[in-house]
Parts: C-alpha cells; sequence; structure tokens
C-alpha cells in the first residue's frame, strides 16, 4: 500500500443485500474512489455480531441490532483510498438516514436509523481492530 493511503472496514448490511442494492452500493464506493481490496458476502452468527458491535452492548437497541445484522447475508469489504476511513464516513452520510445529507449512501438506500444499509470504521484505529476481526488471515495488501 502506498504511503498516503489508507484502509477501511465496511459492511453492506443485511437491509441491502435483501433488497438487491450491492451492486448499487458498489457503483458509488467506486465512483466515490475507493479500491476495493476485499470482499466477502457471509452471513453473521450471533456471536459475530455481539463481538462486532461490544461498545454497545449497553444501548436499548444492541438487541435488535444483533437481530438485524444476523438476519441474512452482507458484505465485508476493505476499502482503500486517501483519507479512506473519514471519506467513506462521508460517502455513508449520517447514522440516521432523516439527517444524511443529498448524494450519500444512507441518504439513497437506507430505510431508518436501525437499518442503514452499510456500516464504516470510525477511526484508523478501530479499521484495523475491524479488518483484523473478519479478514484475519487474509492478505490485504
Ligand atoms: P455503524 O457503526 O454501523 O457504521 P454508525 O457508526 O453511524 O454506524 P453507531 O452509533 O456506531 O452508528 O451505531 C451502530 C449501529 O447501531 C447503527 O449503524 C445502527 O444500525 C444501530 N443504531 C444506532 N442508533 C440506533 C437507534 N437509536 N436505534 C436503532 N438502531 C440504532
Ligand atoms: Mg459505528
Amino acid at each position: 500500500m502506498k504511503e498516503f493511503m489508507q484502509q477501511t472496514f465496511a459492511i453492506i448490511k443485511p437491509d441491502a443485500v435483501a433488497k438487491n442494492q450491492i451492486g448499487d452500493i458498489l457503483a458509488v464506493t467506486e465512483a466515490a474512489g475507493f479500491k476495493i481490496r476485499a470482499l466477502r458476502l457471509t452471513q453473521m452468527t450471533r456471536k459475530q455480531a455481539e463481538g462486532f458491535y461490544g461498545v454497545h452492548r449497553e444501548r436499548p437497541f444492541f438487541g435488535e441490532l444483533v437481530e438485524f445484522m444476523t438476519e441474512g447475508p452482507c458484505v465485508l469489504m476493505c476499502l482503500e483510498r486517501e483519507d479512506a476511513v473519514a471519506k467513506w464516513r462521508e460517502t455513508m452520510g449520517a447514522t440516521n438516514p432523516a439527517n444524511a445529507a443529498e448524494g450519500t449512501i444512507r441518504k439513497h438506500f437506507a430505510e431508518s436509523v436501525g437499518r442503514n444499509c452499510v456500516h464504516g470504521s470510525d477511526s484508523a484505529e478501530n479499521a484495523a481492530i475491524e479488518l483484523a476481526y473478519f479478514f484475519a488471515g487474509s492478505s490485504l495488501s
């Protein structure tokens, strides 16, 4: 990876996969300048989803969040570009689609604050942790 490049971890969540929006979301992703460095379709186990969203364990929506993330397959990705963490958050839009800016993925594809079609790491440190969580053992170059 070139020095100025950064990687982030992204998910196309089960709501968007069920609605056949993988291709549309990947098109927006590539148009926003991201290189897809790894990609895997998988259905998360309860244990994986609980571990992944462990920081939210005490939140009232935790049970609903784990149910949602395990209800069907999702797409796990490693995305790369300059300033990838911040740029992917920008490309996704706000957590609640009602607050998301025009042209963002969540504005266009998300149903609600809970079923919001994509995930993105919130820091470079968490990107490294999340990439290791789902892509351990595979080579991310
Ligand atoms: P993500 O971590 O999935 O990229 P985010 O960083 O924008 O989203 P977080 O605050 O980390 O938002 O919340 C994690 C996820 O929990 C949200 O994406 C959403 O699916 C769910 N969530 C957050 N707030 C609520 C809420 N008030 N009600 C229901 N679900 C929620
Ligand atoms: Mg988050």
